[in-house]
């Protein structure tokens, strides 16, 4: 049986209600993005009809595919996977208004003398490496505030905030350190006062610990399978890749 798609959704919206409530923060500040990896325009069409316009994807292949067919619908693109240079024209093309991935210095540079080209600019979030796992991308913590600084210099990208993916564990503390150390990051980053940086969103949380990152102060939490069930493929499959380019 296929997932009820809507009746996931105000699940979904239930579990943030509640975080949001435990925590003593308001349901608003609190958005839920639709990871939507592996699911096909139609039911992700079934989100938006239900009022969740918010999707990202991991893979450029996967924007491009359902591109044409979403694109009479109102909705807002972001996105969330390893993102290489030769894909930067792509990411413009279809509409993506955020990359919540950007990592290196070197794609931030590409990626500013593409916009210069196509004049254009593009917002951004630093995706931090919280949990210290290997497979995972994303800047070392400690690296992060340089990233930042260098990155806020090219005037085409604007640094909205940070992104991380948590910890995959069944111990909830060791999760929630992830989520904690991001916060403290941000805390540092509006601390130094950097130009043109605006520190506003923390987009971190997923099916498995969206109230943790809630209760840490998340403003964003990405949801796949608790809104369209299982993917047939692993998430190493996305996350994973052989080898962690570095152009
Ligand atoms: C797939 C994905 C999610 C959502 O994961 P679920 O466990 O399905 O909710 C969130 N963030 C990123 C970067 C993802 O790739």
């Amino acid at each position: 049986m296929k997932t009820n798609i809507p009746a996931q959704l105000k699940i979904v919206q239930n579990r943030i209600n509640l975080a949001c409530q435990k925590s003593g923060r308001r349901p608003e500040e609190v958005k839920l993005l639709l990871a939507t990896k592996t699911v096909e325009p139609e039911r992700i069409k079934i989100a938006f009809d239900a009022g969740y316009t918010l999707i990202a994807e991991n893979k450029i292949q996967e924007l491009k595919d359902k591109f044409e067919e979403l694109k009479e619908s109102e909705h807002v693109s972001h996105f969330i996977g390893h993102l290489q240079s030769n894909k930067i024209k792509e990411l413009l093309r279809y509409e993506v208004t955020c990359l919540e991935s950007l990592d290196r210095l070197s794609l931030a540079e590409k990626l500013q003398k593409r916009l210069e080209f196509e004049d254009k600019h593009l917002d951004v979030f630093i995706q931090v490496n919280t949990s210290g796992e290997e497979s995972k991308f994303g800047v070392h913590p400690d690296q992060a505030i340089d990233l930042i600084q260098a990155v806020s210099r090219l005037d085409r990208l604007h640094i909205k905030g940070l992104m991380t993916i948590g910890l995959f564990s069944s111990e909830a503390e060791k999760v929630r350190l992830c989520f904690q150390l991001l916060k403290k990051l941000q805390e540092q980053i509006i601390a130094a006062q950097i130009p043109g940086v605006e520190m506003k969103d923390l987009s971190m949380g997923m099916s498995g610990d969206l109230e943790i990152a809630i209760e840490e102060g998340a403003t964003i939490v990405r949801v796949g399978t608790a809104v369209f069930g299982e993917r047939i493929y692993p998430d190493t499959y996305y996350w994973n890749e052989n080898s962690k380019e570095e152009d």
